[in-house]
């Protein structure tokens, strides 16, 4: 084997393994799968917002999946979380986050913690994230998760989304990511003014219609329907 061969062939092995940002940073694989992902999943679809483009390309989603799922966590679809419970596709994570148009110095509440994968994101666009899962083990574990990491500005609570968060309230920006049958008031009572609420309605199990509900600075409510999704129930009572 010529040495220039050989030198080929390393340089082609080690590009397997990592890729340079272009600016001749190195960057770890999954950086690389997520870039990849944004690019083809998200920016593909219409998705602009730079910072959340930047947010979607930082956030390890690899880390709030099950391990056995980690190979899958960068593709087009939702994995699950256990507990019956999923993550959502990246796309739509990115889609409600922009919808929000969420600002440094806003205030936001989640609905429905699950892996904490959306609360991450939003802790990177925000000054505050609030964020309520009504399953105990998957509130307790995306806690962790979310200290490991290093998001420090993100609060969790285990309990029932329905209610929101009064103490904390009023809120900037709030994103429901688990389906009721109607908008529940108290969200809307716990919105701004100027404030963007985003959320699936509709049936249990069957497609619901994902909607972006504004209030103006005078209180009047405005309510456009977005795109068809599929997400879990929100439950009441815990
Ligand atoms: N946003 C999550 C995925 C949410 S899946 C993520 O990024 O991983 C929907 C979550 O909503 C589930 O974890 C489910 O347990 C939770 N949930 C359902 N009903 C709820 C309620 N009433 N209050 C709070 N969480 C609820």
């Amino acid at each position: 084997m010529s040495s220039a061969f050989r030198a080929a062939v390393s340089i082609l092995l080690a590009a397997a393994c990592r890729a340079t940002d272009g600016r001749g940073a190195v960057q770890d694989a999954p950086a690389v799968e997520r870039a990849r992902m944004v690019a083809e999943q998200i920016q593909a679809r219409g998705v602009r917002d730079a910072r959340v483009l930047a947010a979607m390309r930082d956030v390890p989603r690899h880390r709030f999946v099950p391990a056995s799922q980690e190979t899958e966590a960068y593709l087009d679809h939702p994995l699950s979380i256990g507990h019956g419970q999923t993550i959502s596709q990246p796309y739509i994570v990115a889609l409600m986050t922009e919808l929000v148009r969420p600002q440094p110095a806003d205030r936001a509440l989640e609905i429905g913690t699950g892996s904490g994968y959306q609360a991450a994101i939003l802790s990177r666009l925000v000054s505050r994230v609030y964020t309520i899962e009504i399953v105990e083990p998957l509130g307790r574990d995306a806690e962790r998760r979310l200290t490991t990491l290093g998001y420090s500005n993100v609060t969790v609570r285990v309990g029932d989304g329905y209610a929101g968060w009064p103490e904390a309230a009023p809120f900037d920006v709030i994103v429901v990511t688990a389906a009721p049958d109607h908008v529940p008031p108290p969200l809307v009572a716990q919105l701004k003014p100027g404030g963007r609420l985003v959320i699936p309605v509709g049936p249990t199990f069957a497609v619901q219609e994902l909607r972006l509900i504004e209030k103006d600075a005078a209180g009047e409510m405005h309510t456009r329907t977005v795109a068809p999704v599929a997400f879990v129930p929100l439950r009441r009572g815990g």
